[in-house]
């Protein structure tokens, strides 16, 4: 596993934050952020990412990310959005069997998705002054997941504002903004073509 330099201290996470992945997955929309964490030590560089083979599906959810450049602790909307410094794209990488037999038991999601590698993170760009930013990913020449977001349940300032409620978010803390429809299997070899805003970004998934 490739592990970034400057790796975050924490990867703070929203599930169902897209009205048509949470149906995809027959799961209900939710009245509040359904939130998790990864620990910064499980963030591997995008480009060349390794899964794990051995423990069922891994699902790639592409998720917009978001560099903070300040802490927050009980921000406002406005507040928390004044402290995002850059953009980024993710991979949510989430081993979906594993995560099923967990959520029957009603058990917490963390070997699912927090293992080592679990979030695959590309560089970061400039935040753009216009929003919705609009994503997407291409596996093995399909486009399977195309993100606005405009179409979020809980928009960015709210979902960073929700966050911070919870959590004391530090400087240099990377924001995973949820997963549009179109999650799947992610298979040793295959190709991932990202766009962020217009920029290209390459990836291939190796053992
Ligand atoms: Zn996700």
């Amino acid at each position: 596993m490739t592990s970034l330099p400057d790796r975050p201290g924490k990867v703070i996470c929203i599930g169902r934050n897209y009205a048509a992945h949470a149906a995809e997955l027959n799961n209900p929309i939710p009245d509040e952020p359904l939130l998790f964490i990864k620990p910064g030590s499980c963030v591997q560089s995008l480009q060349g990412m390794r899964i794990p083979t051995d423990r069922g599906d891994v699902h790639y959810e592409t998720e917009l990310a978001l560099w903070l450049d300040e802490p927050l602790d009980q921000a406002t909307p406005e507040e928390a959005w004044a402290a995002v410094g850059g953009i980024g794209l993710a991979l949510d990488l989430t081993l979906r069997d594993k995560q099923s037999e967990l959520k029957n038991k009603g058990w917490p999601w963390e070997v699912a998705k927090s293992f080592n590698g679990a979030c695959a993170l590309g560089p970061r760009q400039a935040l753009p002054s216009d929003l919705p930013i609009r994503f997407t990913l291409s596996l093995n020449g399909n486009t399977v997941q195309d993100g606005d977001t405009g179409l979020m349940l809980f928009s960015l300032p709210q979902l960073l504002s929700e966050m911070s409620q919870h959590f004391v978010l530090e400087k240099g803390d990377v924001i995973l903004t949820g997963t549009p429809a179109g999650v799947g299997v992610l298979r040793v070899g295959d190709a991932l073509n990202m766009t962020l805003n217009g920029e290209h970004y390459l990836a291939t998934a190796v053992q």
